[in-house]
């Protein structure tokens, strides 16, 4: 059973009494931590495979990325300043509508060696289409070393909201089809790589489905008790086309169709409403705040505080390539946090300290491995990360939260731990030969382009 012995840095908890500990340490033994505190008190009567010197290090839960699209990554900078519609239909679509699985492979393990590098060891994939190759993907996140819950996409209408019919025909799947994929990708991978990999529903939006269709997934999810994704409320014609679809507010439809639980997580809510929030607090659902995306692409601006005090579980998440365009949860919390404050004329919303829970242990409730993950406690899995604060942008450190919140980005990880396994260390991924998998998305994402007929044309051209 490998062992690793952690001593010497800032230990961030994130347990229920959001403990700090000065010169903190911790001992992992297999996947589990089995010790945590004083560095002194760690360090008694252990023995250790590895050893690591934290001094000048904040050591951390392992940041929880609730909305992810793996299949995007190698879309990053592809539809760049357009509206949501065209951002879909002339680029996005287009290009992933002309998938094959080797694309998809390359696509998520991009993202993944992102993902790690930057600190996010869990991540919820939110829609994967059959041509992207669900096993392939599967097999890279074993590979990986990272923790992933894959979605498979359920649809039954090519369209989006009002907008009908627009999807790209390489999109295009069918309700039972979906649904028998989803069971069958579920007894083959739920639970495999010691637990890491879990099988999700994962909806289209409000037009993406027939309301049978909804109340199929739910019944599914209960029946292999896993959990269901969808965007909601993502733009304001969400709520125009529930209200003339179904008379009712997209929540309201939601929870009659049966998808409001602590088992679903939304993506976006920037239009949701206080009736809806209460819904969702009641019944224990989670929305994935991504404000990267929600600016890029003028959604909104979610009341994520609003939220929050409404009792709602919110969590955080990077969305994809084309709309962020980085997975990199450190900067998302930055984004997270001076949203609200912009938007409410407040400075004393969303403090660096809630926007840590919502990377972290908000993310593991949301996902339903809150006993697992999310914070550094023992018994729980060991998925830790180490952050290096002797960079000149994090000197001096007052309060590392802050620092980490508001001065920090991705690249400051030094040491990914999941699982009990050291996957990154002195900033080379262990798991992935880094080159190849730069070389493989780059040179498929030119020939992807290629055959979708798309070119991406800069405003001031090259000379
Ligand atoms: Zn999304």
């Amino acid at each position: 059973m490998s062992s690793i012995l952690i001593t010497g840095g800032t230990l961030v908890t994130m347990d229920a009494d959001r403990r700090v500990i000065a010169d903190g340490g911790i001992l992992t033994e297999g996947s589990r931590i089995s010790k945590v505190g004083k560095s002194s008190e760690v360090r008694r009567e252990s023995r250790a495979e590895f050893e690591i010197d934290a001094k000048g290090m904040v050591i951390l839960p392992g940041l929880i990325d609730i909305h992810v699209h793996l299949a995007q990554a190698m879309l990053r900078g592809c539809a760049d300043d357009a509206s949501l519609i065209d951002w879909l239909q002339k680029f996005v679509w287009p290009l992933q509508g002309n998938y094959d699985a080797q694309d998809g492979k390359a696509s998520a393990e991009l993202c993944m060696l992102e993902m790690l590098k930057s600190g996010t060891t869990t991540f919820l994939e939110s829609l994967l289409h059959s041509r992207y190759g669900f096993d392939g993907i599967a097999a890279s996140v074993e590979t990986s070393g990272i923790r992933g819950l894959l979605s498979k996409t359920v649809m039954g209408i090519p369209g989006y909201g009002n907008a009908e019919g627009i999807m790209h025909p390489g999109m295009v799947e069918d309700g039972e089809t979906c649904l028998r994929e989803v069971e069958g990708y579920f007894n083959r991978w739920n639970g495999k790589a010691n637990g890491r990999i879990r099988v999700w529903y994962g909806a289209r939006s409000l037009g993406g489905c027939t309301p049978d269709l909804y109340r199929q997934i739910a019944a599914g999810a209960e029946i292999l008790k896993t959990g269901v994704t969808m965007h909601l409320n993502e733009v304001r014609e969400d709520a125009e086309y529930a209200k003339k679809e179904f008379g009712k507010l997209p929540a309201e439809f939601m929870d009659d169709a049966g998808l409001v639980g602590p088992n679903v997580v939304f993506a976006h809510g920037v239009w949701l409403t206080e009736p809806e929030w209460n819904i969702l607090a009641k019944k224990g659902a989670t929305v994935a705040h991504c404000p990267s995306s929600n600016m890029k692409l003028a959604s909104g601006i979610a009341k994520i505080p609003e939220m929050i005090r409404s009792g709602v579980n919110v969590g955080l998440g990077c969305d994809g390539g084309p709309s962020n365009n980085s997975y990199d949860m450190i900067r998302e919390m930055k984004f997270a946090s001076l949203l609200q404050k912009a938007r409410l004329l407040n400075p004393l919303v969303m403090d660096a300290e809630t926007v840590l829970e919502l990377a972290t242990i908000n993310g593991a409730r949301a996902i339903g491995l809150d006993k697992e993950i999310g914070s550094l406690e023992v018994n729980k899995r060991a998925d830790l990360i180490l952050v290096t604060f002797r960079n000149p942008h994090l000197v001096p450190a007052y309060n590392p939260i802050s620092q980490l919140v508001y001065a920090a980005t991705g690249s400051d990880v030094d040491t990914t731990i999941i699982d009990g396994r050291i996957i990154m260390k002195n900033r080379r991924v262990l798991t992935f030969d880094e080159e190849k998998v730069i070389r493989e998305a780059d040179e498929r994402g030119t020939r992807l382009l290629e055959r979708a007929g798309i070119t991406i044309k800069p405003k001031w051209g090259y000379v």
